[in-house]
């Protein structure tokens, strides 16, 4: 029998993929002795049946029970007992944190009886009808499907009624009243009674959590964070502990360390009086956690030291949610804690510093997408500033745009190009399609772990939250000041900054992160430019943790440049090559009229010529890179694309000419020309077409140029004094004849190059591997290529048969909502499909040529994911484009260090 079911004492923090984390946390917290309500965890294996069959195995009822019976002993309470019941929450907990996008069901267990037994068990009656009456809200919202409108719409009538300003204001029999009329509602809404039963309850919600794996606020998320549609979540039933029950009672979250600068020290929210709900839903603005030193010193001594326990144990930054019931301490949750891109780097080196980590490990604990965060810009210090007013700093960055308060009109104006702040009074999960397209959040409640901040830090959006100085109508569209008394309303331009909480009006001017300049000018530049110790502190830490990872990478990287300016910024950003240079963006511009002179060339003489004029512009090209990058490899491919993209458009033309026809003007019979031989050149299917090595076998004087300007800008520099490294990439093989004739064609232009200059040049002559075909045949390819190139680009154009420019527009949205894939494979390598092609390609390259240098040079080569499976094939070099180069030598150290644990836990290798 399938075992379902897993008590918390059975469990640890590595099964994440079977309990989910916060399953597999609970069950590592109970074993480390902590003070945990009892429960256990339904597995996402569960919900994987439960989803495909529509419904749940039938085991599942049995071992739920067992597992029931088990918390009843330990508890000395019984489900459904009249007088003094046991209640359970259910809460959702897939592998990776989803924070607010599925369901949770508190108070199960309540019913018209054993709510009568939870009034005299507690002393409580208010307590006790307020409990039944959330149960009620909440299971109606999440298992039964009503909107929320007619349960806030009771509360508020009675409120308004009663003349009163909150929910502490209502008496027992306001709450009693209150739990009729939400019967009726769900009498009304569903024609059926709330269920009386616990079992049944509980049921109902197990079954609700399974379901809220597929809403659309759940499938948004998971896409935007690359999670897998079909791993499921798991469900954590426990036993309800209450933060509600007056005096001595509250909830909170916290952290073992500072989430935002790593500075260990008290940090955290604490709520008195309240549900864990509250505080993640940022309803009620919270206390420091110091608060409850003074309200509860033993409770807080506790935690305190606790928390030092699971820092230790995690080694890491903990993120805590713990309950105190009546002075009793609680812990409900801990996981590894999100934190800021630029506090990963700083805790990850404080962490070394304090013994606790290995700078191995600190290397394996932050990432290329972290660093891609620090290069963002912050505002200049220096500009002047109109303030508007302040919040509470909940993810760092720079955000200038209009004010927006809902999400189609975030949509709709980022649609036409404008930049956004969402401005809302708190945010809720449904509010995530906007917080994704705006470049900012603010808010005027909640704290820093509220759903706003959480959400914003996960995508690394910057957010300013708790700003309780401003009051924000949303269905006015209005932003009044209090302080002030100003007021800004929606499509005003606003700047609000993440890090230190700062809210400004009109455009500020933003600088370049100091991280940015440590990579690109050194460490004493990137010092300078930092604004102040915490900056400074982050540059080390980056400096710190890179110099490491390059000293543990195995795989170069190299970037994709191909002008003397790009090659220079690639350079400072620790390029030790270049992997690719493009040619044909040489051939753009002024010199398009000389392409199109010799494509026209009515004999080899004409066309001869044309290519002569080419000659000059393309060596000094070919000076300017070599000369930039002097001491390293530049990897010059051989023209690719098809020769019709540097020809007048087909429909343009014609219509020229058409219309001149109509009009009776006069057309040349160059313009007749010109447009028979585009029409000749016209492709319906282009990039299947006329181009990479084809042309060079068709037009061989165009290759032959390219060799020549090579061969010289070298043989030039060399004379100079210089080292140029050039290599000779030929795009597109897939057959090694076609290799062979290239290859002597061109290294018949070398040997003339030679004889003519007096200088002997060595230039290797390999190609990109980006057809299928070639990596099947790399066996004997490698028989006539130096080095092999992976341009896994086309290769996945190819082995697709996906439009590399049409498919992610036009059906990619249907491809991950049916789980095809959950990330575009031409952004991150197809691991099912293409991976294998790269993976024979490299051991046939190999078997024939063991020494075959092999690269990548398609997009993938700057992926972070994709990084590691390079790593793992064995490729010698990654290329990148200059700005990716930092990210993917953090990734290539990571890899060559734990490629196991930082490839098989942060990323899900199943495509
Ligand atoms: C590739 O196909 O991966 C590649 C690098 O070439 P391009 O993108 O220029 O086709
Ligand atoms: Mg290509």
């Amino acid at each position: 029998m399938t075992k379902y079911v897993y008590d918390f004492t059975e469990g640890d923090k590595e099964q994440k993929d079977l309990l989910g984390g916060k399953g597999a946390n609970l069950a590592e917290m109970t074993n480390l002795g902590l003070p945990v309500p009892p429960g256990f965890t339904i597995t996402t294996e569960a919900c994987r049946v439960y989803l495909k069959n529509g419904e749940s195995p039938d085991e599942l009822a049995v071992q739920v029970t067992a597992a029931i019976r088990q918390v009843e002993e330990k508890m000395g309470k019984d489900l459904g007992d009249p007088k003094d019941p046991l209640l359970l929450s259910v809460r959702s907990g897939a592998k990776f944190s989803m924070p607010g996008m599925m369901e949770t069901v508190l108070n199960i267990g309540l019913n018209d009886e054993s709510v009568v037994g939870l009034a005299e068990q507690s002393g409580d009656d208010r307590f006790a009808w307020d409990s039944y009456r959330r149960l009620l809200q909440m299971f109606g919202k999440t298992v039964l499907h009503i909107e929320g409108e007619p349960f806030a719409d009771a509360l508020h009538a009675l409120q308004d009624e009663k003349g009163y300003s909150g929910d502490p204001d209502m008496t027992t029999d306001d709450l009693k009243r209150l739990v009729t009329e939400f019967k009726t509602i769900i009498k009304d809404e569903t024609g059926g009674d709330f269920p009386q039963d616990p079992r049944t309850q509980l049921d109902l919600a197990i079954e609700a959590v399974f379901n809220s794996w597929n809403t659309e606020r759940a499938v948004i998320y998971r896409r935007r964070e690359h999670i897998p549609a079909d791993i499921g979540t798991a469900v954590n039933v426990q036993t309800m502990v209450f933060g509600n029950m007056g005096e001595g009672s509250g909830t909170g979250v916290c952290f073992t360390r500072d989430p935002s600068t790593g500075h260990s020290g008290v940090y955290g929210d604490y709520l008195e009086d309240a549900q864990g709900e509250d505080v993640v839903a940022g309803i009620r603005n919270t206390l420091p956690l110091s608060a409850l030193e003074e309200l509860d010193k033993k409770s807080y001594d506790e935690l305190i030291a606790i928390m030092d326990r699971l820092e230790t144990h995690y080694r890491d930054l903990c993120d805590i949610e713990f309950t105190v019931q009546r002075g009793k301490l609680w812990m409900l949750q801990t996981r590894i804690g999100k934190r800021t891109a630029a506090a990963a780097f700083r805790i990850a080196d404080q962490l070394v510093d304090e013994k606790l980590i290995t700078r191995d490990e600190a290397v394996t604990r932050v990432t290329g997408e972290q660093l891609t965060a620090l290069l963002f810009p912050q505002f200049d210090k220096d500009a002047k500033k109109i303030d508007i007013s302040r919040g509470m700093p909940a993810s760092p960055g720079a955000a200038v745009g209009e004010i927006v308060m809902d999400n189609a009109t975030a949509v709709e104006r980022t649609k036409a190009g404008a930049n956004v702040i969402l401005v809302r009074r708190e945010t809720n999960p449904d509010d995530l399609e906007g917080m994704v397209v705006a470049e900012g959040i603010l808010t005027a409640r909640g704290g820093k772990t509220s759903h706003a901040a959480v959400v914003a830090r996960g995508m690394g959006r910057c957010c300013v939250v708790g700003a309780d100085d401003l009051v924000i109508d949303e269905s006015a569209g209005t932003m009044d000041v209090k302080s002030t008394g100003k007021q800004y309303k929606v499509g005003d331009v606003i700047a609000i900054d993440g890090a230190s909480g700062e809210i400004f009006e009109g455009d500020v001017p933003v600088t370049d992160s100091p991280v940015t300049a440590y990579l690109t000018s050194g460490l004493e530049a990137g010092l300078e430019a930092a604004p102040d110790e915490g900056a400074k502190e982050l540059v080390h830490a980056v400096d710190r943790i890179l110099t490491h990872a390059d000293s543990k990478r195995r795989m170069k990287v190299r970037a994709n440049a191909d002008s003397p300016e790009d090659a220079k910024a690639a350079r400072d950003f620790g390029a030790e090559g270049i992997g690719l240079c493009r040619t044909e963006h040489m051939f753009l511009g002024e010199r398009r009229k000389l392409v199109e002179e010799m494509i026209l060339a009515k004999d080899a003489e004409a066309q001869a010529a044309a290519l002569g004029k080419l000659l000059p512009h393309q060596r000094e090209d070919f000076i300017g890179i070599f000369d930039a990058m002097d001491g390293l490899p530049v990897t010059v491919r051989l023209i690719d694309p098809p020769l019709h993209e540097f020809l007048p458009d087909l429909t343009q033309l014609s219509v020229d000419i058409a219309v001149k026809e109509a009009k009776g003007e006069e057309v040349t019979d160059e313009e007749y020309e010109l447009l028979r031989a585009v029409r000749q050149n016209h492709e319906q299917n282009p990039m299947l077409g006329l181009r990479g090595v084809r042309l060079g076998l068709k037009i061989p004087g165009l290759i032959k140029l390219q060799v020549r300007a090579i061969a010289e800008a070298a043989a030039k520099l060399v004379k100079e004094g210089k080292d140029p490294q050039p290599e000779i990439m030929v795009p597109l093989v897939g057959a090694i004849r076609e290799m062979q004739i290239v290859r002597e064609m061109t290294e018949e232009v070398i040997a003339e190059v030679e004889s003519e200059t007096g200088v002997k040049l060595d230039i290797p002559i390999g190609n990109m591997i980006e057809l299928p075909r070639a990596a099947i045949s790399a066996d004997t390819i490698a028989t006539e290529s130096d080095f092999f190139s992976f341009g896994t680009n086309d290769l996945t154009q190819t082995a697709w048969g996906f439009s590399r420019d049409d498919v992610e527009g036009a059906f990619f949205n249907e491809y991950f909502d049916y789980g095809i894939f959950g990330i575009s494979p031409f952004e991150s390598v197809d691991l099912g499909g293409v991976g294998p092609l790269v993976d024979i390609a490299v051991e046939r390259g190999r078997n024939t040529k063991p020494d075959l240098k092999m690269g990548v040079c398609g997009e993938h080569g700057g992926d972070p994911h994709s990084v590691h499976f390079f790593e793992k094939v064995g490729l010698n070099y990654v290329s990148c484009s200059p700005f990716r180069v930092p990210i993917a030598r953090l990734e290539a150290g990571r890899a060559a260090i734990d490629n196991e644990t930082t490839y098989l836990t942060q990323f899900d290798p199943r495509n």
